[in-house]
C-alpha cells in the first residue's frame, strides 16, 4: 500500500506539470475550436475538404475532453484554503445544468455536514467533475442522480475524523471485468467518447490528501447502479506545491 501511495504522488507531480501549463493550452483550443466551426459554416466547401475539416473537429472534440478531465480545474493557489465541500460540489453541478437537464435527470441532494476541509479547491472540483461527469453519463433518460456529504470516519483507520461525498446514479452499474480495471489510465468502455482518464485523476488527487475512493456498484437484473465514495480527512493539509510546475525539492520530493 505505501508502494502504491508513492506511485501515486508520483503521478500527480506528472498532473501538476502538466496542469502548470493547461492555460496556455486552452486558449489556443478554444481558438481553433471557433475557426473550425466558421470555416464549417461556408457552403461553397468541396466535399473532400468538408470530410477533412470533420475528421479535425473530432479530433478537437477529443483533445478538449482530454483537457477537461485533467487540467481544468487544477491550476491555482499555492496555498490550500478551508471550505465546505457541500459548496464545491453545488458549483461543480451548475456547469452540468444543460447536460442534466437534456437527460431529464432528477438530482437528490443531502448535504449533512457542514465541516470544512483544506484542499486546493481546483484539484477537488476536478475531483467531483470527473465524478459527477462519470454519474450523469452513466444513466439512462429520465434517471437519477444522488450527492451525499456526511461527516464519518476513514474506512481504514477509524482514528481519521473527515467527510464523504458519494455521487450515486441509477446506471448500469459496473461489471466485474471493468471494475477491475477502474483508475488504470487510458482503460475506457466508452470507445471515442471517452479518454479513461477522469477516475485516474481523480484516484491521483485523493491519495495524496490521504484521503480513499471506495465504489459500490450492482448490475442487473438486482436492483442496478453505481455508488463513488470519496474520503478526505478534516486535519490534513494536502502536499504543498513548492513551486508553479510541481518541480523541484519539497519534503517529500524524490
Ligand atoms: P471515461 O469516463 O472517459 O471512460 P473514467 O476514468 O472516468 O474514463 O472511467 C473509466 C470507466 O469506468 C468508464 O469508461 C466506465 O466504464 C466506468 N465507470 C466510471 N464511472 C461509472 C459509473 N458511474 N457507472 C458505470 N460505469 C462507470
Ligand atoms: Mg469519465
Amino acid at each position: 500500500a505505501a508502494d502504491m501511495l508513492r506511485e501515486n504522488q508520483k503521478l500527480s507531480t506528472i498532473g501538476r506539470l502538466a496542469a502548470s501549463i493547461a492555460h496556455e493550452i486552452n486558449n489556443p483550443l478554444e481558438a481553433v475550436t471557433n475557426l473550425l466551426y466558421l470555416m464549417g459554416l461556408d457552403d461553397r466547401l468541396p466535399e473532400g475538404t468538408r470530410h477533412y475539416l470533420e475528421l479535425a473537429q473530432r479530433e478537437m472534440d477529443r483533445v478538449v475532453r482530454i483537457s477537461k478531465q485533467t487540467l481544468n480545474f487544477y491550476r491555482e493557489t499555492n496555498a490550500p484554503v478551508r471550505v465546505r465541500i457541500s459548496e464545491l460540489l453545488s458549483e461543480v453541478l451548475v456547469l452540468y445544468t444543460r447536460r442534466i437537464a437534456e437527460k431529464n435527470l432528477r438530482v437528490f441532494e443531502e448535504y449533512e455536514s457542514s465541516e470544512t476541509v483544506m484542499v486546493y479547491p481546483g484539484e477537488i472540483r476536478q475531483v467531483l467533475s470527473n465524478l459527477v461527469t462519470n454519474a450523469i453519463e452513466a444513466c439512462a433518460p429520465n434517471g437519477r442522480l444522488r450527492l451525499r456529504v456526511t461527516s464519518t470516519r476513514k474506512w481504514s483507520d477509524s482514528g481519521v475524523r473527515g467527510i464523504r461525498v458519494s455521487i450515486g446514479d441509477n446506471g448500469g452499474g459496473i461489471s466485474a471485468e471493468v471494475r477491475a480495471r477502474l483508475g488504470e489510465p487510458f482503460f475506457t468502455t466508452k470507445g471515442q467518447h471517452g479518454t479513461g482518464l477522469g477516475l485516474w485523476v481523480t484516484q491521483s488527487i485523493v491519495s495524496r490528501y490521504g484521503g480513499e475512493m471506495q465504489v459500490r456498484s450492482t448490475t442487473a437484473p438486482q436492483h442496478h447502479g453505481t455508488v463513488f465514495s470519496i474520503f478526505l480527512p478534516t486535519n490534513m493539509r494536502p502536499r504543498a506545491v513548492e513551486n508553479e510546475n510541481g518541480l523541484g525539492g519539497g519534503p517529500d520530493a524524490g
